[in-house]
């Protein structure tokens, strides 16, 4: 058993042959959900399912559950996936590494004539991305309860096409049984710098940092920029610039994977000559405890009144998102960390920046995290790209932590 392995070969062709449907020029891919493009690589990851003797059922909201069977049918079963959609410039390996590395997993049981107690699923979730559709992680959201299935068919593209038109279009409007997972692991490119920026191969990830979203309106008044002197200007810009200083010195001050970001900003009239009369901008917070993150909070807004004060301007913080942040099951992370110290890999614990469909499934089934690096950090882009190696390892973690679960 302690020398089972997956095919690092065979997982990376998968991965080659899938990242040609929707492939772009810089060579990443545009595989936009519920797409013509998405349709392929459903029917390829479909083939590929029927061809590792594997059921395959779909849902309503189109996630696609590849099945395996157990020895205990009325176990309830332990799952693997990720997503096949991508970002409009999107790469190789977000997501795609997730499903594929499941499919491994499963072919690798398959050589080696390996039965399971519990039934095994790949699943793809449908349009995890959210950028032909909102909301972000659609399909996952709907398995776990959280947007009602009717709620969703609803949503729109720019087009006005439903998303219960474009799943019945592309033949994916299924009708499969809501169902239990006993487990969900998720392997993912990291999507940021740490593993790489440490030598670290397999990230054993703790959960996903909470978020809060604000959009922020600073209110001073339009002047002009020679005859106003600077004691009597209500400039918002310059408020807008304290509180970006402000939004970085909380974040650095505070524990637990604190991040603060100012990533849009609107300056009006915009004008070189014209002391700004008024600034829309975006704040956001990050962290992994919700305590912590309420904190930075009140940090924040309890700055607001001197900058208000001493820029001589209005400054109003509307509240837009709350996604608390996620701790996986701590029995599932220590299952990733056995088996990445059982098979020799350097690991550490990390936690996810980003949302991912495991954050959804973990409020309804014990889940956990597989990260492996990426070059750079880069991700959402066409140049993202992977090691074959590193692929291969977090693979084999796969394999081993849910072995441990579901043998
Ligand atoms: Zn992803």
């Amino acid at each position: 058993m302690r020398q089972l392995r997956i095919d690092g070969e065979r997982l990376w062709q998968s991965l080659m042959e899938l990242a040609r449907i929707g492939a772009t020029a810089k060579g990443g891919v545009r595989r936009l959900t519920l797409t013509d493009v998405d349709r392929e690589a459903r029917q390829l990851f479909a083939r590929w399912a029927r061809d590792a003797g594997l059921a395959l059922e779909v849902d309503g909201v189109g996630n696609m559950f590849a099945r395996r069977g157990g020895t205990d049918p009325a176990a309830a079963p332990v799952a693997m996936g990720s997503h096949l959609d991508s970002q409009p410039s999107g790469g190789k390996f977000d997501g795609a590494y997730g499903v594929m590395a499941g499919l491994e997993v499963l072919r690798t049981l398959n050589d080696a004539g390996i039965k399971t107690r519990a039934p095994l699923e790949v699943v793809s979730w449908t349009n995890e991305e959210g950028s032909r559709f909102t909301p972000v992680m659609m399909g996952s959201g709907v398995f776990a309860g959280v947007f009602p299935l009717a709620h969703v068919l609803a949503q729109k593209d720019v087009d006005g096409i439903a998303v219960g038109e474009a799943l019945k279009a592309i033949g994916y409007a299924g009708s499969a049984a809501p169902r239990r997972l006993g487990a969900y692991f998720e392997a993912h490119i990291e999507q940021g710098p740490v593993l790489e920026d440490t030598n670290t191969t397999i990230g054993v990830v703790q959960g996903a940092l909470g978020q809060r979203w604000f959009d922020a309106v600073i209110t001073g008044q339009d002047a002009h920029a020679g005859p106003t002197p600077m004691d009597l200007r209500k400039d918002a810009l310059l408020a807008a610039s304290r509180l970006v200083l402000e939004v970085n010195r909380i974040a650095r001050a505070f524990p637990d994977y604190a991040r603060g970001t100012v990533g849009f900003m609107q300056v009006k009239p915009n004008s070189r000559n014209v002391v700004p009369g008024e600034v829309r901008m975006s704040v956001e917070f990050r962290n992994q405890n919700d305590d912590t993150l309420s904190e930075m909070v009140a940090a924040l807004r309890g700055s607001l009144k001197a900058i208000a004060a001493e820029c001589r301007v209005a400054i109003a913080l509307d509240e837009v998102t709350h996604f608390p942040p996620c701790q996986f099951d701590a029995a599932m992370v220590g299952s990733v960390r056995d088996a990445a110290a059982a098979l020799g890999y350097t690991h550490r614990d990390i936690v996810s920046g980003a949302g991912h469909d495991a954050v959804y499934v973990a409020r309804v089934a014990p889940a956990a995290m597989i990260f492996v690096p990426c070059e750079g950090g880069i991700s959402h882009n066409e140049i993202e790209s992977a090691a074959p190696q590193d692929l291969a390892a977090g693979c084999n973690v796969l394999l081993y932590a849910v072995l441990a679960r579901a043998a």
